[in-house]
């Protein structure tokens, strides 16, 4: 097993670690185990203090020596190691205080969430996002003496309707997180996805949006229940994008988004915080930029995206979590989750024959996590260079927002880009590429589309009904 050298175990080895000036006559002492040193230390004039101290010192040294990095915890060199992570061994209590510790940095210093800041924290009720609210919780209520002052509401969609869950189902689900929102103190909301359907108005080119509702409470511990009929808009809308390439999942996605970003401006909050972790963020590095979206990418993976209205910013302060200390977390925080599968598991036959069942984000989810078996540095490797990422080639006065996902909207400047669109290649070289503006990859909608949202159009079952089911509020953005 690859472990790390210790100092300070080679620095026992030698001899004992060095002594603070104070005691350097006597050092002299020469001991070996507590007991020794006490029975030596007992006739000497010494004050209680410094002999408390000598006493710490040499089990501490006796400690290191006996530790053994093939049984003991790294940290606490005391407890039987139980936890393999990146190669190195933990107990139970060093690996859940190594997790608070980091949270709180990242909350601290790469999400400058401090106090008195009121943060929204998006549950989606999945391992990582209830691991994500156990740790707010610890981190504002917890017994450590580096607490963090500031106020969290908590929001969870109900996307019941898109795993096709009957009333029971969903009333159970909604149950489980309340009971955790009520256990650690936390005030909710609890959202429909259906009801993105309701939203008036949310433009993020021209900015303008729903005004907000001022000082209201409403929101607080409340469900805001949808109507069937916008169930059925939902349902109908989830019939047309293709079950490949992991369309209809990024379409949900977007909607709740929209809902989430829509919630936000009502109700006045800032920062958005969402429960990405490492495999996630690594997998969809990958797969953005197969799909086409390699433009909005940095914002996208990065630990704070700025890019919304009103300086709403969405952030992902689990950004660093590996799957396997999640699930660690969980069972020994006994932490319930919702239980839901891919979507991609309910295509079709024919789909599911495919890699990663016809799905771009599980095909990419599952290449990552093999990688990570084999080499326990390929998810740091990944996140390490995706920090590098940097938005450039948009200047900052023609940016423009793809109205179905937030993204940039690019445009196509070579023929690799255009890519399905070239019609003919003739042997003399000559290519008759797309022509005028009214070709099918670019219709009064799609003009308000990035690369990547022209392409779920373009694989659509079918395209019209896909853009005459979607909200109001995205074809009234795009002109319709
Ligand atoms: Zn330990
Ligand atoms: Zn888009």
């Amino acid at each position: 097993m690859e472990t790390h050298p210790v100092p300070e175990v080679e620095e026992a080895k030698k001899g004992r670690t060095k002594p603070k000036k104070e005691i350097d006559s006597l050092d002299k002492i020469e001991a070996e185990g507590v007991e020794e040193l006490q029975e030596k230390l007992k006739g000497m004039k010494i004050s209680k203090k410094l002999k408390k101290k000598l006493l710490k010192e040499e089990a501490e040294r006796q400690k290191i020596l006996a530790y053994d990095p093939a049984f003991h915890c790294l940290k606490c060199k005391e407890k039987e190691g139980i936890i393999i992570n990146r190669g190195d061994r933990s107990c139970e209590s060093c690996f859940k205080q190594g997790c608070i510790h980091r949270f709180k940095t990242n909350l601290r210093n790469s999400l400058k969430i401090w106090k008195d800041n009121s943060n929204l924290i998006c549950v989606s009720g999945g391992p990582n996002s209830m691991a994500m609210l156990h740790l707010m919780h610890v981190s504002l209520f917890g017994e450590s003496q580096r607490k963090m002052f500031f106020k969290v509401h908590i929001v969870h969609i109900d996307d019941g309707v898109v795993y096709g869950w009957d009333e029971e189902k969903r009333n159970t689900n909604i149950q489980l997180f309340k009971d955790a929102c009520e256990k650690y103190k936390f005030e909710y909301t609890i959202l429909s996805l259906e009801s993105v359907f309701d939203v008036e108005k949310l433009n993020p080119n021209t900015k303008e949006f729903t005004p907000p509702i001022e000082d209201s409470k409403e929101y607080v511990n409340h469900h805001y229940q949808s109507t069937e009929e916008n169930a059925e808009k939902l349902r109908e809308l989830l019939k047309y994008p293709s079950e490949l390439c992991s369309s209809r999942e990024d379409l949900i996605f977007n909607l709740k988004k929209w809902l989430l970003l829509d919630f936000a401006l009502k109700f006045g909050f800032k920062k958005l915080l969402l429960g990405c972790t490492a495999v996630k963020v690594t997998s969809k590095v990958m797969s953005e930029i197969a799909k086409g979206r390699g433009l909005s990418l940095p914002n996208d993976v990065c630990f704070v995206d700025d890019r919304y209205l009103e300086d709403i910013k969405f952030m992902n302060p689990m950004r660093d979590y590996l799957l396997n200390e999640i699930q660690q977390y969980n069972k020994f925080n006994e932490v319930s989750v919702i239980e839901r599968t891919s979507i991609s598991l309910n295509n079709s036959k024919k789909a599911k024959k495919l890699p990663g069942f016809g799905s771009m984000n599980l095909l990419c989810e599952e290449f990552i996590n093999e990688l990570q078996v084999s080499n326990v540095q390929t998810v740091h490797t990944v996140l390490r260079t995706s920090n590098k990422l940097k938005l450039g080639i948009v200047e900052d006065e023609s940016k423009n927002y793809c109205v179905l996902c937030y993204g940039l909207v690019d445009h196509a400047t070579n023929i690799l880009e255009v890519g399905s669109h070239i019609k003919s290649v003739s042997l003399e070289g000559e290519l008759d590429l797309m022509e005028s503006e009214n070709d099918t990859w670019n219709t009064e909608f799609e003009q308000h589309l990035c690369f990547g949202c022209k392409r779920i159009m373009e694989n659509a079952v079918d395209k019209e009904r896909l853009i005459d089911s979607l909200p109001t509020f995205i074809k009234e953005n795009a002109g319709l």
